[in-house]
């Protein structure tokens, strides 16, 4: 079901380029600090998307603070929210704002993303076992009483991946020994991805 696939987007690609690098920068921040893999940027367009500043940035913090919904996309919407404080309104700010993530928003995200209200979301790979931004559900599009959003995947694709594979390969330490073989096993049997 990926409906999402490399189709027609309004950006330019060497926009999108420069901030799924960014968001590769944040996934390898991830993996220093024993989180899985996964780096996002939240990005305000405005002039016809001539004009855009990156508002935040973030990578997961599971296991920092041992809070398994605190995923990249997560911390970034916290981040505005404490950063625009009183003076929130998720028409005014999440509207204008594009997501760059490495990888498909999880379903709980793509699920945060749309009551949020952002304005679009482009990704670098499929997220097969969690994806809901069209590959397990479709989240994005189908109406669950909030608001859609457009969604794009497959951007820098083969290195946002890499990243992830070096992160699996190298073990999730704060796993216990047992956990994490039985963890790696089932990742490559599945090739699957967990944000
Ligand atoms: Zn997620």
């Amino acid at each position: 079901m990926q409906s999402n696939q490399l189709q027609k987007y309004p950006l330019n690609e060497d926009v999108i380029n420069y901030y799924m690098k960014l968001a590769i920068e944040q996934s390898k921040i991830a993996t220093e600090k024993l989180e899985v893999a996964v780096g996002c940027v939240m990005v305000k367009f405005t002039n016809n998307d001539q004009d855009h500043e990156i508002i935040t940035q973030s990578h997961n913090k599971t296991n920092q603070y041992g809070n398994a919904t605190l995923h990249c996309e997560i911390n970034c919407i916290n981040q505005i929210l404490d950063k625009y404080g009183q003076n929130y309104d998720e028409n005014q700010i999440f509207k204008q704002i594009t997501l760059f993530v490495t990888c498909e928003p999880c379903i709980m995200c793509a699920y945060s993303l749309s009551l949020m209200g952002i304005k679009e979301v482009y990704f670098g790979c499929y997220n097969e076992k969690f994806g809901g931004n069209g590959t397990v559900l479709d989240l994005n599009t189908a109406n669950y009483g909030a608001n859609t959003y457009p969604s794009y995947g497959g951007f820098l694709e083969e290195e946002c991946q890499q990243v992830l594979k070096q992160f699996y390969e190298k073990g999730n330490l704060n796993l216990d020994e047992d956990k994490r073989h039985r963890r790696k096993k089932k990742e490559d049997k599945h090739e699957s991805i967990s944000s």
